[in-house]
């Protein structure tokens, strides 16, 4: 079950909030006046809770319903520090409609220092979407934010980075849903202008009854406008992505009329390139992995890209290119196990 608990935040007297009322995302939006409210959503399976903390921050003038979430994979924390930074700057004055923003999607993960999963049920919200209210800890928050956040939003942008082992370049990205052309269109005018240099557009061929998995394709499939962000790497905070997930964000927020008054200039933009297709190279076997390369770099077709060697130091696999493209993401760490993605090469066609 999950309990619906709102209160205007003191973050040190969480423990106390299964005692406090209900009021859902939708109430809060409908509140007259312009105000920040800081609320958790408190959930409880086999006597293990947790909580989402969610943000709404509602303008004085109509507008479009943006909501930011952060912190799916507690271990990404350049998201993490980017949303913080931006929960810090801006300001009710300055938004027309209103922001919902989860801080930490996964708290437990952030925490705990989880990579990938909760530790309270092993699960990874990212696959876990559209969720269900009397599953585990991290179906019920997948639950959640399908039907608490995403039904109440406009536009929906997670932001991801790589996580622990994840060596990746940074990209906005969006699904390629060509019967919702306007949708599509929209995130891609949004992708355009963040300023990320790299925009990628994934094939979209869900049907409505299929599992979505994954946030924003949840939202895509609820027809909403969804995006996006990847950025970071490895574990680490990095200051140039944090800067590089903040100036996106607002340059998502202005584009779509939600931030008016931004304290910093746009800086000049590069000219955008768009990776249409991804081609996933798997682990062929449990092993450790060898690799000079990095994310962002190019390579080529039957080009070797690294090899995986027994516990015994034995070579047993080279790991070749099907494509011409861009790594945009691959494992940075040593081991690997069978059958995960080991590199995601962009390219356009
Ligand atoms: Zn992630």
């Amino acid at each position: 079950m999950i309990k619906l608990i709102s209160k205007t935040i003191a973050l040190s007297v969480l423990t106390s909030f299964s005692m406090l009322k209900s009021q859902s995302v939708k109430e809060i939006l409908k509140q007259k006046g312009s105000f920040r409210k800081d609320t958790v959503f408190s959930v409880k399976s086999d006597s293990k809770e947790t909580y989402l903390p969610v943000t709404i921050i509602k303008g004085k003038e109509k507008g479009p319903v943006f909501t930011i979430v952060a912190g799916i994979h507690g271990y990404e924390y350049p998201p993490i520090i980017a949303v913080q930074e931006l929960l810090k700057e801006i300001n009710p004055e300055n938004i027309n409609g209103s922001l919902i923003i989860i801080p930490i999607a996964n708290v437990e993960s952030f925490q705990k220092r989880t990579p990938f999963v909760n530790p309270l049920d092993q699960k990874n919200l990212n696959t876990a979407f559209p969720g269900s209210s009397n599953g585990t800890q991290t179906d019920q928050i997948a639950h959640l934010i399908t039907n608490e956040i995403i039904s109440n939003s406009t536009i929906f942008l997670d932001i991801h980075g790589g996580d622990a082992s994840e060596d990746l370049l940074p990209f906005v990205c969006y699904y390629d849903r060509k019967d919702a052309a306007e949708n599509t269109k929209k995130a891609n005018e949004l992708s355009v202008k963040s300023g990320i240099e790299y925009v990628v557009s994934y094939p979209y061929t869900l049907k409505s009854t299929d599992q979505s998995k994954y946030a924003f394709k949840e939202a895509t499939q609820q027809g909403i406008i969804a995006l996006s962000i990847e950025a970071g790497k490895l574990g680490t905070v990095q200051k140039d992505n944090v800067k590089l997930i903040k100036t996106a964000v607002y340059n998502m927020l202005e584009n779509s009329g939600t931030y008016v008054n931004r304290r910093s200039k746009v800086s000049k933009q590069k000219p955008t390139i768009l990776l249409n297709q991804q081609d996933y190279i798997r682990v062929p076997e449990n092993g450790i992995f060898y690799s000079e390369l990095k994310s962002g770099d190019k390579v080529k077709k039957n080009q070797i890209l690294g090899y995986i060697t027994d516990k015994f130091g034995n070579k047993k696999h080279d790991i070749v290119s099907q494509t011409t493209g861009i790594i945009l993401y691959k494992v940075g760490t040593p081991p690997v196990n069978k059958g995960e993605t080991l590199f995601c090469i962009g390219y356009n066609q």
